[in-house]
């Protein structure tokens, strides 16, 4: 399994990122990306940390550890601009949490997401055919979520993903012990958004190639 959305104490998760990554390790996982919430106030500082204690434990865990970021919250005008940031500090997979039915995210953030160089958009909420247009130009990712709340609109996000040709990545957005994906969980929440299997095996697809792209 693949999980390029979670969070530790660096930002609103309960775990620290060695007890986080030891999990995954221990849940099977085979790549894990660590995308701590950044806005202007702490983005430097947070993928800095999360750069390092990638770093430190990349020769002695067995999976492959992505240190990356979500930013979240920026207003839109100044997405473009933190996302070349958070690159220039060593962010691998860069996220923006997009506008999720289950919070009032600002009006214009998907797009301005969509036009910046980012690797996913994570829980993109009720999504329009023109922005998954945009997306499958852009071949950015659009995310189908197994986070409660954010999980409500992934029969949408799966259906203008596969209408438009956008690619789509199937992640935790984990804040606590118990959010990890199990092979059986991972495939609830592919199916249960309506995806057929042989769909929901290219959402695997997807992640190892951001993966593979993380690690050059
Ligand atoms: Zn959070
Ligand atoms: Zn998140």
């Amino acid at each position: 399994m693949i999980d390029l959305h979670t969070h530790t104490f660096h930002s609103d998760g309960t775990l620290i990122p060695s007890e986080l990554v030891r999990r995954a390790e221990e849940a099977g996982y085979e790549a894990l990306a660590i995308t701590d919430h950044v806005d202007a106030s702490n983005a430097k500082d947070v993928v800095q940390r999360t750069v390092e204690v990638c770093a430190a434990l990349a020769d002695v865990v067995k999976l492959r550890l992505v240190p990356g970021a979500e930013i979240t919250h920026v207003p839109p005008p100044q997405i473009a601009e933190l996302v070349e940031r958070v690159r220039e500090w060593g962010a691998r997979v860069v996220l923006v949490h997009g506008e999720t039915v289950a919070e009032p995210v600002a009006k214009g953030t998907n797009k301005a997401a969509l036009t910046s160089r980012i690797d996913i958009l994570a829980h993109p909420g009720l999504i329009s055919e023109e922005e998954a247009n945009l997306a499958r130009e852009r071949g950015i990712c659009l995310e189908l979520s197994a986070r409660k709340g954010h999980c409500l609109a992934n029969g949408h996000v799966a259906k203008m993903a596969f209408q438009t040709g956008a690619p789509l990545v199937l992640d935790t957005d984990a804040h606590d012990v118990g959010d990890l994906f199990s092979p059986n969980s991972w495939w609830q929440a592919a199916l249960g958004a309506g995806l057929t299997r042989p769909e929901a095996e290219t959402l695997r697809a997807n992640a190892k190639t951001i993966v593979s792209r993380a690690m050059r």
